[in-house]
């Protein structure tokens, strides 16, 4: 049985992500501006976390040698692959982290988020640069940039533990839609649960579902900090400032 491919388990936290912005706001949880991107990196990277028990898998492949080690020492302590990190267990203790990473603030915030856009983008096969190890680099950059904004551009990073709990919980939903399933309760019940037996089929995964979620985790980026309703007045300054450059 083909497991779900790392793209569709990032896309998909995204759009989980994405889809709950509304119900967190109604809940007192900002997410304004600057928020929105960020949790959809956030969704999409901790989509792909349980997979950390993997040592020659996507993530452990996306930051060299560095995260090659790190899913090593991660699959030794949780019992290998599809144990620990797919049980509620590995769901609370990513939980936890982004939790105390969130708190800390600055340069811990800055590298934990780093990771997971370097995780989120290896899932969607994009490489900032070709040589790994300026890749490395331009993610280090990118999640400075995301903490930079996070501490001067006022917007609260609250946001931040609620998706990394959303974006790990869907990567177990995805994976409990196959037949290996997920032990939920490891390590004290190592029964392995399923809700159904999806034979992942590589083209309707690749050309149907993988693009549908795309295109659904865009429009909802751009919904959320309020672009759609920006789209029409955009459109019609950009057809007056045609008008006047183009003589009638
Ligand atoms: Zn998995």
């Amino acid at each position: 049985m083909r497991p779900v491919i790392g793209r569709t388990h990032a896309t998909s936290g995204a759009v989980a992500v994405l889809a709950v912005v509304p119900l967190l706001r109604q809940h007192g949880v900002a997410v304004d501006g600057w928020a929105v991107p960020v949790a959809a990196v956030v969704g999409a990277g901790s989509a792909m976390l349980p997979d950390l028990d993997h040592p020659s898998g996507t993530i452990a492949r996306s930051l060299g040698p560095v995260t090659t080690v790190l899913a090593t020492v991660v699959g030794f302590c949780l019992g290998g692959h599809r144990n620990g990190t797919h049980s509620l267990l590995g769901l609370a203790m990513f939980t936890g982290l982004g939790v105390l990473a969130t708190n800390a603030g600055g340069l811990a915030l800055g590298l934990y988020l780093a990771f997971l856009f370097a995780i989120a983008s290896a899932a969607v096969h994009v490489s900032l640069v070709k040589v790994p190890v300026l890749h490395t680099a331009a993610c280090l950059l990118v999640g400075a940039a995301l903490t930079r904004g996070a501490l001067f551009d006022s917007f609260s990073p609250d946001v931040i533990p609620w998706a990394v709990g959303i974006g790990t919980a869907v990567h177990l939903l995805g994976d409990m839609a196959t037949v290996q399933g997920c032990p939920l309760f490891w390590p004290f019940w190592r029964h392995r649960f399923n809700y159904a037996a999806l034979s992942t089929n590589h083209f309707t995964e690749r050309f149907v579902v993988g693009p549908a979620l795309t295109f659904i985790a865009i429009y909802l980026a751009v919904a959320e900090v309020g672009g759609v309703e920006m789209l029409g007045p955009a459109w019609k300054a950009a057809v007056e400032v045609v008008r006047s450059v183009v003589p009638a």
